[in-house]
């Protein structure tokens, strides 16, 4: 076919791809190694997996019926204390942020990014043929609070991917206060801090948390996330969302089990709290809330990652993020046999 690129939108010409994580697969093929073998701390995952009782809610699914998320709304309501009115739902929060941003931003309009973060939301404004405008964050990794009056929505992410550090809830409330922008609250990796911002949603108008069952849950595979949202918001959301949110019968029984036994999701993040805390004590890490830690290495990042591929240990080249520069890794707290694998490499490489 003659002008392709001519059919296509001119916004995808800005874009550079999504990177993720290494996979198993990739490893294996590029240096031999049998997958069994192979430590994979690059993607933020929860090694643990999700509560047993979700293998047992999937043996009920039926496949030849389209979801219903009733009992999904219910668990979800429970679990934040927000009347369903206030919760939406998508195919991971990638998909619920997708949704979103299709319900606010256009050509023209602007977003503010505080870098280094997670890559999505640039993604997001560009497919829209929106603009992002980017805003390095300050030593610690703060966001500067003062949101330029043009932009039309913000995205924060607490605890921020990948420098692990959260942003605090007079800094929250003072942006959301200064601004008419929506912000947009990403708390993927809530559970692993000390506390969630979830309550302020209730007192304002234009403040949106995401959150997703992939991470503290353990249903990454899923893809099954949601957003607390001012009601407004929700009912536009429901006018916008793909039929049945992208969520499907698999994920709607695994959400359901999973929120079911809160007890085993507690557990599990308190181990990956405890083995954060060894791992920061050897590893001069910057300070993390979250179930990874941002690490600077001292050669190009992308030299010092291959050395632990090399040894079967994935962990995160930061360079496919805005603003991390060269230096930077991105290390996920794994199960203790995964960590001694990590700090064993760890000790070789850097000695
Ligand atoms: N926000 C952040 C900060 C993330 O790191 C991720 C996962 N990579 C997501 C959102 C998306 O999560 P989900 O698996 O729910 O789409």
């Amino acid at each position: 076919m003659k002008n392709r690129s001519e059919k296509l939108r001119p916004c995808l010409g800005r874009l550079r791809p999504y990177v993720a994580g290494k996979g198993f697969r990739e490893i294996s093929r590029k240096f031999g190694l049998s997958p069994e073998t192979i430590v994979k701390l690059g993607s933020n995952e929860n090694p643990y997996g999700p509560s047993p009782k979700v293998a047992e809610a999937l043996k009920n699914v039926s496949p030849e019926r389209y979801p219903e998320p009733e009992d999904l709304m219910a668990g979800l309501s429970s679990y934040t204390g927000y009347p369903q009115e206030m919760i939406v739902i998508g195919a991971g929060m990638d998909g619920v942020m997708d949704t979103l941003t299709r319900l606010f931003l256009g050509p023209g309009d602007q977003t503010f990014i505080p870098t280094p973060t997670f890559s999505y939301y640039e993604i997001l404004t560009t497919m829209a043929g929106a603009t992002p405008t980017f805003f390095p964050r300050g030593p610690e990794f703060e966001v500067t609070t003062e949101i330029p009056r043009r932009v039309k929505m913000a995205f924060i992410c607490s605890p921020n991917n990948p420098t692990g550090n959260v942003t605090t809830e007079d800094d929250v409330r003072a942006m959301v206060e200064g601004t008419e922008a929506i912000v947009f609250l990403d708390e993927a990796y809530v559970e692993f801090a000390d506390r969630s911002l979830l309550e302020l949603v209730a007192d304002y108008e234009n403040l949106i948390v995401g959150r997703t069952m992939s991470k503290a849950f353990g249903l990454a595979g899923m893809r099954l996330g949601y957003a607390i949202v001012p009601q407004w918001i929700a009912d536009e959301y429901r006018r916008a969302a793909p039929p049945f949110f992208g969520i499907t019968c698999a994920s709607v029984a695994a959400g359901v089990a999973a929120l079911s036994d809160l007890d085993f999701m507690r557990l599990y993040v308190e181990r990956i709290r405890a083995e954060r805390g060894r791992l920061q004590k050897e590893i001069r890490s910057h300070p993390t809330q979250a179930n990874f830690f941002y690490i600077e290495t001292a050669e190009p990042s992308n030299v010092f990652v291959e050395k632990f591929l090399q040894k079967g240990v994935i962990i995160r080249d930061c360079r496919s993020f805005r603003g991390a520069g060269e230096h930077h890794a991105r290390v996920t707290v794994g199960t203790p046999t995964e960590n001694d694998r990590f700090l064993s490499a760890f000790r070789e490489i850097c000695a």
